[in-house]
């Protein structure tokens, strides 16, 4: 229970999507990207929550899978960005809209973040980000529909909000990000650190979110193509720091995890 008088979940679901669920004291909840609607159910069952509202960050199917049974069985109102691979929602979101949930009371704003899909949005709200798979721990997401500079606009948008914030991201990919991140910034202190703690974590099932953005900014190369470090090791991309992100996010696409 934080000081606004919600609890956040983490319920695991499919491979390595997790599907965040934000409940107040009565009982009201909302879910995040439920890729699957089994998970939700049984921590709805559990606690006794009533599901209140559903909140998609992009149309991909390990996103939405769970959303028709959610809210036919649950009466949920869906809120999706514009985009017609979603095929149900109540509210379409856009950039800048301040959504008012009444129950749980939250407002979230919606940030519009191209990169990964087209039509990705955020929801920012009640010190939490709900950012589906642009920003992951360490890492972020695959350009599917986007281009590197649009996808670094996405990033900025997102390293500019208050360093406390709560970054709760859609996957858990931490261990293989910070390992490759190890291979752009070996000298990084806080880098090492955050892969100890999530190697320790990841060995007992727990997650590794979510996470300050006060920290992500110290070690995801990704927020970091300003630093000294990141622009020694990628100095044949010059001073162009999309051009930076484009050769990062290409050699994270090639990157395989070292087998130990
Ligand atoms: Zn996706």
């Amino acid at each position: 229970m934080n000081e606004n008088g919600l609890h956040l979940s983490t319920l695991s679901a499919l491979a390595d999507n997790y599907i965040w669920l934000l409940a107040d004291r009565t009982g009201a909840a909302i879910v995040v990207d439920p890729g699957e609607a089994g998970p939700v159910r049984a921590e709805l069952a559990r606690i006794g929550l009533r599901l209140t509202a559903i909140l998609l960050t992009h149309h991909h199917a390990d996103h939405i899978g769970g959303v028709e049974e959610l809210a036919k069985t649950t009466g949920a109102r869906i809120y999706a960005p514009r985009d017609e691979r979603i095929a149900v929602a109540d509210v379409r979101v856009a950039d800048g809209d301040m959504l008012r949930l009444e129950s749980p009371d939250i407002c979230f704003e919606v940030l519009e973040l191209p990169g990964h899909t087209r039509s990705h949005v955020a929801y920012f709200g009640a010190g939490l980000l709900f950012c589906g798979d642009t920003l992951f721990s360490a890492g972020c997401g695959r350009l599917f529909e986007g281009t590197p500079a649009q996808m670094l606009a996405s990033l900025d948008r997102l390293a500019a909000l208050p360093g406390e914030t709560q970054v709760c991201c859609a996957h858990e990919y931490t261990l293989s990000n910070c390992a490759f991140a190890r291979t752009i910034e070996p000298g990084n202190a806080a880098l090492a650190a955050r892969t100890t703690q999530v190697q320790a974590l990841r060995e007992h099932g727990a997650a590794t979110l979510p996470v300050t953005l006060a920290d992500e900014r110290t070690y995801n190369p990704f927020l970091r193509v300003d630093s000294a470090e990141v622009i020694a090791h990628l100095d044949r991309s010059g001073n162009d720091r999309a051009a930076r992100f484009a050769e990062l996010r290409r050699r994270k696409d090639e990157f395989r995890m070292p087998v130990s």
